[in-house]
């Protein structure tokens, strides 16, 4: 187990306290190890029921709140047959407990008692109820005017919260700073956020009995939508699926820029001047995965979309018709389902991820 840059190929081992390449690359995680049926727990019912396939190696290891195997719900929306993946029902309140529950238990083995973190809120709250339970310091550099919900979740699990003025990309800088002294458990950079996320498809295989047509997700950085890649490419590879599904990433229309590279035909997103929009979990105007969601988006014949804030608004208040509550953050899925009619055919298997919850909103 070791990372491997994706853009040079320099290999590092699982101690760095690197957390890019020299050359700047982003780390991608080398498991060494193949998807099989026989080694799924089924009896477990969180995602550690793929222990085998996750790169912890002690069980006392392990920093479970238990996190994972959420429903697929099956439902009807603008025309479509869809599943919802009820990603909003992790402990925390968002999918992002899926990579938190990895990456901590990967630190805690390693001996990691303080870590750094910037976020706008969920990845935030996720590593830091994983740090409180293992006994782990997070300091977390957040943009002060995330949603007052989500720095209160932040707080409460005793995470110290350094409020930084300015855009999004400000907390990062600091957070890169601090970094310094202490270990970067980035949701962004540190691929084994990722080894965490590729669950979700794990588990819509088991749950559907297959793979799906197609998956549709938000995509800000694309941690949950590279794992979806992940994951199903390794049941490909284990020839448990006979297709990819497509996979579509949806952004919000006023901070859309790996939609807007999708739309040039470029290989790389390009850093947005974004404007406002409610989907504050997706409000990332300087996306680090452009390159590899851009490239998934193409190895799976899907695409990139982008919907306005209207559109945001009222697909939320649709899904909560239904009895789903979740943030305009997620909304921004389902409303890319109105603008896929000509695209998704009649028949055809469709998993939508509801990311997170409506009640830390606004
Ligand atoms: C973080 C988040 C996303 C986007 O995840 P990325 O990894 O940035 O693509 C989507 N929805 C919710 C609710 C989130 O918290
Ligand atoms: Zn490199």
């Amino acid at each position: 187990m070791r990372y491997r840059c994706s853009v040079c190929g320099q290999e590092y081992p699982l101690e760095t306290r690197q957390w890019q390449c020299e050359c700047g690359g982003l780390f991608e995680f080398e498991s060494g190890i193949q998807f099989s049926d026989e080694v799924v727990q089924r009896g477990v019912p969180t995602l550690w029921r793929y222990r085998a396939l996750l790169p912890v190696h002690e069980d006392r290891n392990v920093v479970s709140l238990g996190e994972g195997f959420t429903p697929l719900v099956r439902s009807e929306i603008y025309g479509h047959e869809v599943w919802f993946k009820s990603e909003f029902l992790g402990p925390t309140g968002s999918f992002k407990d899926r990579g938190a529950t990895v990456l901590i238990s990967v630190l805690k083995e390693l001996g990691i008692s303080t870590v750094v973190e910037d976020s706008s809120g969920n990845a935030a709250a996720s590593i830091a109820a994983y740090c409180a339970r293992a006994g782990i310091h997070a300091r977390i550099f957040v943009p002060a005017h995330a949603s007052p919900a989500k720095l209160a979740q932040i707080a409460i699990y005793g995470a110290e919260l350094v409020p930084i003025e300015g855009p999004r990309e400000n907390s990062a800088v600091a957070a890169q700073e601090a970094a310094r002294d202490a270990y970067y458990a980035s949701h962004n950079y540190n691929p084994l956020f990722v080894e965490g996320t590729k669950t979700f498809a794990y588990e819509i295989w088991e749950q559907l009995g297959c793979a799906p047509d197609n998956v549709v997700l938000p995509v800000g950085n694309g941690s949950l939508f590279m794992g979806a890649y992940i994951g199903f490419k390794d049941l490909a590879e284990a020839g448990l699926i006979d297709n990819m599904p497509r996979l579509f990433g949806v952004q919000a229309k006023a901070c859309a820029p790996i939609y807007e590279a999708f739309v040039r035909g470029d290989e790389d997103a390009r850093p947005v001047e974004s404007g406002k929009t409610a989907a504050e979990g997706i409000h990332i105007a300087r996306p680090v995965r452009g390159r590899v969601v851009l490239r998934a988006v193409g190895q799976t014949d899907g695409k990139m979309l982008a919907v306005d804030e209207a559109e945001i608004r009222s697909s939320q208040s649709d899904l909560a018709q239904q009895g789903l509550f979740v943030e305009p953050t997620s909304a921004v899925a389902v409303a890319a389902l109105q603008r896929l009619a000509a695209v998704l055919e009649p028949g055809q298997m469709t998993v939508v991820g509801l990311t997170g919850s409506g009640l830390k909103s606004d």
